[in-house]
């Protein structure tokens, strides 16, 4: 019998925390999972799903535009913003549900409640203010958005911005907004404000958004958003933000003076490691704050693992639950894995959509790889008769001497779905030769994909 209430302790609800506590109660554990808040973390209540149902909500102005080429008509369309928040607050609680189900079915018990750290082995319980036990303990409680503008200049007003946490609960469409960053959050909002009627400016410090990603997709995301109509602007941050009146007044250190109805930052996110008294515990913290782990997700201290965004490693649900499989494989089933951050597709859920898996020009260069480079750039099907320039961009980055594709870059409708596929190429090791060999599915963007044939340069590290 253990000396201990639980086997497993997880502290945080979210994608890693939940696939967690589920597999090692199915692998035969005791679990708690403590979640204050709703089951599902950000992913689900106030991330990637309800980011993504907003995405598709700003996507419908534009078809019902393009299907004119085609011959529909709907006569006056309007967009109702309640509806969509409150339909989608409908989704998220049924998928909260789904999550809860699981949890449960799988044996682990679920406390609504928050854990703080009294020792490695012992957590207190702050609303019911029991303690518990376990052997090991699982911090999985992911990130916060941050709202410090001031890293590089002292600005006040900052409490009067949104950041994505209540951009998906406001009362109202902005008529008009402003959003700083120029990271995956900043631009998907960037996109769904607009695409939802409203007028946006985006505000980044940088010479261009998404920085980390290959930077011909960058310059043609930044092209298509000036094209759309949604301001850009670069080497840019506020000075002054203060409540006027009815809305709000920013103020850039390139003399901008806007008015606007919300301020939205999205400049990153913090590990929620605050007031969890992990030091009473031994667990090392990084200088953001994230848990420090090694490569199997365990912390300094040894029955005590960390997964997703907390560690700061990838932050991204799939890699979160893989780490969670990974960290049930080593602790409870005998079998010591790590978990693998290589060939991790991502995508911004721009419109369209920004999607890479692999390596970009610069990294490929930067670890010392000789590289030939293939692009494709041609106005979609779709939009020939839709009638608006739209134009997808290709990219493929071969290493010059094995022929491996090193990486997979795409701006363009569908990208995401396109990369996820690819993603299994380049996971298998796949040579520029093995995609030319693959007979075209025609007619697709996708096709793009094998057909490229004429090398557009070389570049040597
Ligand atoms: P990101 O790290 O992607 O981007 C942060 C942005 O804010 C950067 O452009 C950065 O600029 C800028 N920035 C940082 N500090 C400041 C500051 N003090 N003043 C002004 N600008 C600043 O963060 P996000 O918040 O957009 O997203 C967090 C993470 O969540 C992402 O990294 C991603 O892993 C995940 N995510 C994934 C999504 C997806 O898969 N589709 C969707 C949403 C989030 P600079 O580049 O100059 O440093």
């Amino acid at each position: 019998m253990s000396k201990f209430d639980y086997d497993l302790f997880v502290i945080g609800g979210g994608s890693g925390g939940v696939r967690a506590a589920r597999m090692a109660a199915l692998a035969g554990a005791r679990v708690a999972l403590a979640e204050e808040d709703r089951l599902g973390g950000t992913c689900v209540i106030r991330g990637c799903i309800p980011k993504k149902l907003l995405v598709y909500a700003s996507q419908f102005a534009e078809n019902i535009q393009d299907a004119k080429g085609y011959g529909w008509d709907f006569g006056a369309c309007r967009f109702d913003w309640p509806t969509l928040i409150a339909n989608k607050d409908r989704e998220i609680a049924r998928l909260e549900g789904l999550y809860r189900g699981a949890v449960e079915k799988a044996g682990v018990t679920v406390l609504g409640d928050r854990a703080v750290f009294e020792d490695p082995h012992t957590l207190r319980l702050l609303n019911c203010g029991k303690l518990v036990t376990a052997e090991k303990i699982l911090i999985a409680t992911g990130n916060t958005p941050t709202r410090d503008l001031g890293a590089s200049h002292v600005i006040s007003g900052s409490e009067l911005c949104i950041t994505s946490n209540e951009a998906f609960h406001l009362k109202e469409l902005p008529r008009r907004i402003l959003i700083a960053g120029g990271g995956y959050i900043a631009l998907e909002f960037a996109h769904i404000f607009h695409g939802l009627g409203a007028k946006v400016s985006l505000v980044y410090r940088g010479e261009k958004p998404l920085r980390g990603f290959d930077d011909d997709m960058r310059d043609a995301l930044c092209a298509s958003m000036q094209q759309r109509g949604i301001e850009v602007l670069l080497g840019c941050e506020f000075t002054k933000i203060e409540k006027r009146d009815n809305c709000l007044h920013a103020e850039t250190n390139q003399g901008g003076k806007i008015d606007c109805d919300q301020i939205m930052v999205a400049i990153g996110r913090r590990p929620n490691t605050m007031a969890l008294h992990v030091e009473k515990a031994g667990v090392e913290l990084g200088k953001k704050g994230e848990v420090v782990v090694d490569d199997y997700s365990r912390t300094s201290a040894p029955n005590i693992f960390a997964v997703g965004d907390v560690t700061d490693r990838l932050q991204l649900t799939p890699v979160a639950i893989h780490e969670a499989m990974c960290f049930v494989e080593t602790a409870f089933r005998n079998n010591p894995t790590r978990p693998d951050h290589e060939h991790v597709p991502s995508a911004v859920f721009t419109t369209p959509e920004l999607a890479a898996v692999g390596l970009t020009e610069e990294k490929a260069l930067g670890l010392g790889h000789p590289i030939d480079v293939y692009k494709s750039t041609f106005r979609p099907l779709l939009h020939t008769l839709g009638g608006r320039e739209v134009r997808t961009l290709m990219k493929l980055i071969v290493h010059a001497v094995t022929g491996r594709v090193l990486g997979c870059h795409i701006f363009g409708d569908h990208a995401a779905e396109i990369v996820q596929t690819a993603a299994i190429a380049l996971r298998l090791g796949a040579a520029k030769t093995d995609f030319d060999r693959t007979i075209a599915l025609h007619p697709t963007a996708a096709e793009e994909l094998v057909t490229m044939r004429t090398k557009a340069y070389s570049r040597k590290p």
